[in-house]
C-alpha cells in the first residue's frame, strides 16, 4: 500500500488557457469534489444580470415581458460580483435603485427615424458604472484600438421601424445560476475520467499485420495507431477513447479477449470549462474553490459552536436509530 497518496493534496495541471475557455486536468482528488466543482461553476459562481426592467416606451413590435426577458440573457462583465452583495441581502437601498453595492443601472433610448430598419443592440445599453458593461460592449472597447471593427456588433435586441421608439430604465443585480439560468457564468463545464489502458503484448503478436490494423479500426475514434517501423500497436491517445468498448468487442469477436485492459483513473479529471463571457473561464474556477471553501467552512464552524453540539447529538441519534 502507498501510505503517502492519500495525504497528497489535489493538484491541478493547466492544458490551454484562453479568456472563454480553460481546459485542466484535476489529480489526486475523487467524484464528489470534481462533481462539486462542476456543479459550483454552473449554479453557484455569481454573475450579474439584468433582473429589473422599466419600460418608459415601448412602440417596437416586441412586448414588454418579451423585451425584459430579451435584456435578462446578455451577458454582462461580471469581475467585481464576487464582492458585490445580493439585493435581497443589502441594507444599503431598498433593491430597485442605483446603489453602488448591490446594483448597476442601465438606460437605453433609441428612436428610428430614418426608412431604413434600426438594430437595437447591447451596446445601446448605457451603464451608470463604466466598468460594467454588456459582454459584446467590452470586446468591442478592445477591439477599437484605433480602427472601425465589424465584428462585433452587440446582441441584438429588436429591430425598430421607422418612427418606433424604446425607452428604458433597467437595473443589473448580483445572481447565482441556481435562482435564474441567465445568472450562470458556464456555457459549459464538462469532465471525463483519465483512461488507463494496457494492451497485450504477447497476445497482441499474435494478430498477423492486417488484424492489427482492423482492430485498430474498429474503434470509432484513434486512440490506437499501427507503429511504422515496429509493426507493433500503440496507444497514441488515450483521452480520445470514449468508453464506447469497441476495441474490447472486436477483440472478443475475434478471439482473443484480454486484447486490451481500458480502466477508468478513479483519482484524475480532465475538465472543460466554457464561459458565456461574464467572467474568464479561470476566474470561473478559482471563484468556485472559493465558494467551496467557504460551505466547507461553514459546516467546520457549525461543528465548532455549542449549539452545534445539539446538532450532533442529534446526528447521532439519527445514525443509532438507522442501526448503525
Ligand atoms: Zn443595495
Amino acid at each position: 500500500m502507498d501510505n503517502v497518496s492519500y495525504q497528497r493534496f489535489p493538484t491541478v495541471r493547466i492544458r490551454d488557457i484562453k479568456d472563454d475557455v480553460l481546459k485542466f486536468e484535476l489529480r489526486d482528488t475523487d467524484a464528489s469534489i470534481a462533481n462539486a466543482l462542476r456543479r459550483i461553476m454552473i449554479a453557484e459562481v455569481p454573475t450579474l444580470a439584468i433582473d429589473l426592467v422599466e419600460i418608459e416606451s415601448n412602440s417596437s413590435v416586441l412586448n414588454d415581458e418579451f423585451l425584459a426577458h430579451r435584456l435578462g440573457l446578455i451577458p454582462i462583465v461580471s469581475d467585481r460580483a464576487m464582492e458585490m452583495r445580493l439585493s435581497r441581502d443589502c441594507d444599503a437601498c431598498d433593491g430597485d435603485g442605483r446603489c453602488e453595492y448591490c446594483s448597476i443601472e442601465f438606460h437605453l433610448s433609441v428612436k428610428c427615424t430614418g426608412d431604413q430598419t434600426l438594430d437595437v443592440t447591447s451596446l445601446d445599453l448605457v451603464s451608470s458604472d463604466p466598468s460594467i458593461i454588456p459582454v459584446d460592449a467590452a470586446g468591442r472597447a478592445a477591439d477599437m484600438g484605433g480602427f472601425e471593427s465589424n465584428d462585433t456588433r452587440g446582441i441584438l435586441i429588436v429591430k425598430l421601424r421607422k418612427g418606433q421608439e424604446l425607452k428604458l430604465r433597467a437595473i443589473a443585480r448580483k445572481g447565482i445560476g441556481k435562482d435564474h439560468a441567465k445568472w450562470s457564468p458556464a456555457a459549459t463545464v464538462t469532465f471525463q475520467y483519465e483512461p488507463e489502458i494496457h494492451i497485450n503484448e504477447a497476445l497482441m503478436e499474435t494478430l498477423t499485420l492486417e488484424e492489427k490494423q482492423e482492430w485498430i479500426d474498429s474503434s470509432p475514434t484513434k486512440v490506437f495507431e499501427l507503429d511504422p517501423v515496429s509493426q507493433q500497436v500503440v496507444v497514441v491517445d488515450p483521452e480520445a477513447y470514449t468508453y464506447d468498448e469497441e476495441v474490447l468487442k472486436k477483440a472478443e469477436a475475434m478471439g482473443k479477449p484480454g486484447l486490451v485492459e481500458i480502466y477508468s483513473k478513479e483519482d484524475s479529471f480532465i475538465f472543460t470549462v466554457e464561459s458565456t463571457g461574464a467572467i474568464k473561464a479561470s476566474q470561473m474556477f478559482l471563484n468556485a474553490i472559493e465558494i467551496l471553501k467557504s460551505k466547507l467552512d461553514a459546516v467546520r464552524l457549525s461543528f465548532d459552536t455549542e449549539e452545534a453540539d445539539d446538532q450532533f447529538g442529534e446526528l447521532g441519534a439519527h445514525m443509532r436509530g438507522g442501526g448503525i
